[in-house]
C-alpha cells in the first residue's frame, strides 16, 4: 500500500486476518501515533521497554518494525488536518496500533480524535484491564484482590448522541409521538434516547467471551441495570446468556448449572457467565473483588465501572485501554497529554506501557505481555518510580520517565 507521508520502513510483514483471526508474523509492522504534550517523553520510554520485551521473549528472534502515523498536533502540522484519512488507511491496513494521547483541539465543530478514530473505525469494544501492582497507593485494604477484563459496549446507549433540549421542536415531536403510544412526558423534558440491539450487545459479549476463552479466565460477568429498564438493559443481559447458549454451548456453564449440576467447582475449560445488576456489581466490586474477572456490559455501565475499578487499584494515571473491532485494535494510554510536563522526561509512562503489554496478549504474543508487567511490577515494588507515585509512597526513589523505562527493562531479565 502507498501512502503520500507515513514511511514504512523495509523488514516488516503485515498482519493478516483470517476468518476474523489474527495472523501475526515475526516481523510484523506495528503504526503507532506518538500523541501530543507528553506523549513523546512517553513514546521514548515506552519503544524501548516493547523492543526488549519483544528481544527478551523470543530470543531475538522476533521484531516489531515500527511505523510512524500522525494525528494531533503533528497531523495538523504535516497534513493541516487533525486526523488525516491516510491514517485511517493505515490502522486499517496493518491492523493494530498504539497510540499516546491526543490534544482535543479546542474550537467548535471538532469531534474528539479518540470519538473520530472509534467511529471511523468501527471500533466498538472499549477493553480495560484493572490490575493491582504491589506498591502503588491505593484507598482499599486488599488492592491485590482485583484483576479484572472489562468490556464495554463503545457505539450505543445514551452516548449514541440522539438527544434533544428541553423546550425545542424536535422534544415537542417526540412528546407528541409518545403520546400516541399511551406514554406520557412531561412537556418541558429534554429527550435522550438510549438505543440498545442484539447486534452490537452481542458482537460487544462475544469478543469478551472469546478474550475468556483464549485467556483461560474464569467467569464472565454481564453487568445491567435490566431490573429497571427491561428492553435495553434487561435485553443486554438476555442476548449475553442467548448467545452463550447459541455460540460457546461446549465452552460455557451459567452460574445457576454450576450450583445445581457442578457443585459450586468450576470445570476444568469452561467458563461461567453470570449476571450482575449495576447497583450491587459496585457493591460487590468493592466487598467480592476477587469474584469476579471478565466483565462484559453497555456503555454507561461500563464507563462508570471501569474508572470506579481502577481507583480501587490506584487511580487512572497507570490504566491501559484498548478499543477493538471486529478485527482491528487501537491501544492507548487512558490519560491527556498532561502538556504541562512536555518534553520534561517526568511523567509516568505506565499506561502505555500497560496499553503495549494488553497488545501483545491480543497478538497471543502472551511471553512480551508477562515480561512487561513483571518488570513494572518490580520496579515498582522497588520504589523506584516517576514522581505522581514518589509523592505517594514513603521511601521512594524519583526517576524521570527515561530512567522508570531503564529500570523496567533492567527488571525484565
Ligand atoms: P491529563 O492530561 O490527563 O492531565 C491531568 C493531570 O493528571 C496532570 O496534570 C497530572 O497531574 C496527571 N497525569 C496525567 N497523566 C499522567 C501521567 N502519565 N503521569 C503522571 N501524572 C499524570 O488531563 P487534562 O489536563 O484534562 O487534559 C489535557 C489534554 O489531554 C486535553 O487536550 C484533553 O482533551 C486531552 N485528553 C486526551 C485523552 C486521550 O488522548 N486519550 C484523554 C484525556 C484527555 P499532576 O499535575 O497532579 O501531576
Amino acid at each position: 500500500m502507498e501512502f503520500k507521508k507515513i514511511q514504512v520502513p523495509a523488514g516488516g510483514q503485515v498482519i493478516q486476518e483470517k476468518r476474523g483471526k489474527l495472523i501475526v508474523p515475526g516481523n510484523p509492522y506495528i503504526p503507532f501515533i506518538e500523541g501530543d504534550g507528553t506523549g513523546p517523553d512517553i513514546w521514548r520510554a515506552a519503544q524501548k521497554v516493547f523492543d526488549a520485551a519483544v528481544n527478551i521473549a523470543f530470543n531475538g528472534q522476533r521484531k516489531i518494525v515500527w511505523v510512524e502515523i500522525f494525528a494531533g498536533e503533528k497531523a495538523h502540522r504535516l497534513y493541516n488536518e487533525w486526523l488525516p484519512q491516510e491514517t485511517l488507511e493505515a490502522i486499517a491496513h496493518f491492523k493494530i496500533a498504539i497510540k499516546g494521547p491526543l490534544t482535543t483541539p479546542v474550537g467548535g465543530g471538532f469531534r474528539s480524535l479518540n470519538v473520530s478514530l472509534r467511529q471511523d473505525l468501527d471500533l466498538y469494544a472499549c477493553v480495560r484491564p484493572v490490575r493491582y501492582f504491589k506498591g502503588v497507593p491505593s484507598p482499599v485494604k486488599h488492592p491485590q484482590n482485583m484483576n479484572v477484563m472489562i468490556f464495554r459496549e463503545n457505539t450505543e446507549d445514551v452516548y449514541a448522541g440522539i438527544e434533544w433540549p428541553s423546550g425545542s421542536a424536535e422534544a415537542a415531536q417526540v412528546i407528541e409521538l409518545v403520546k400516541t403510544l399511551n406514554k406520557n412526558i412531561r412537556p418541558d423534558s429534554g429527550i435522550g434516547i438510549k438505543p440498545m440491539s442484539p447486534t452490537a450487545s452481542k458482537q460487544l459479549i462475544r469478543k469478551a467471551i472469546q478474550f475468556a476463552i483464549t485467556q483461560k479466565r474464569s467467569s464472565v460477568t454481564l453487568v445491567h441495570k435490566g431490573n429497571i429498564m427491561k428492553y435495553t438493559e434487561g435485553s443486554f443481559k438476555e442476548w449475553g446468556y442467548e448467545l452463550a447458549r447459541e455460540e460457546f454451548a461446549d465452552q460455557t456453564i451459567t452460574e445457576e448449572e454450576l450450583l445445581s449440576k457442578y457443585n459450586g467447582k468450576i470445570p476444568e475449560h469452561k467458563i461461567v457467565i453470570k449476571d450482575r445488576i449495576a447497583d450491587s456489581m459496585f457493591q460487590q466490586i468493592l466487598t467480592r473483588t476477587e469474584e469476579y474477572d471478565v466483565i462484559a456490559t453497555p456503555n454507561l455501565n461500563g464507563d462508570y465501572l471501569s474508572d470506579a475499578c481502577a481507583a480501587q487499584v490506584g487511580g487512572l494515571g497507570m490504566a491501559p485501554g484498548a478499543n477493538i473491532g471486529n478485527v482491528i485494535g487501537v491501544f492507548e494510554a487512558t490519560h491527556g497529554t498532561a502538556p504541562k510536563y512536555a518534553g520534561k522526561d517526568v511523567i509516568n509512562p505506565s499506561s502505555v506501557i500497560l496499553s503495549g503489554a494488553l497488545m501483545f496478549e491480543y497478538l497471543r504474543w502472551n511471553k512480551v505481555s508477562k515480561l512487561i508487567q513483571k518488570g513494572i511490577s518490580k520496579t515498582i515494588k522497588q520504589k523506584r518510580v516517576t514522581y505522581d507515585l514518589e509523592r505517594q509512597m514513603k521511601g521512594a526513589t524519583l526517576l524521570k520517565t527515561s530512567e522508570f523505562g531503564a529500570a523496567i527493562i533492567e527488571n525484565m531479565k
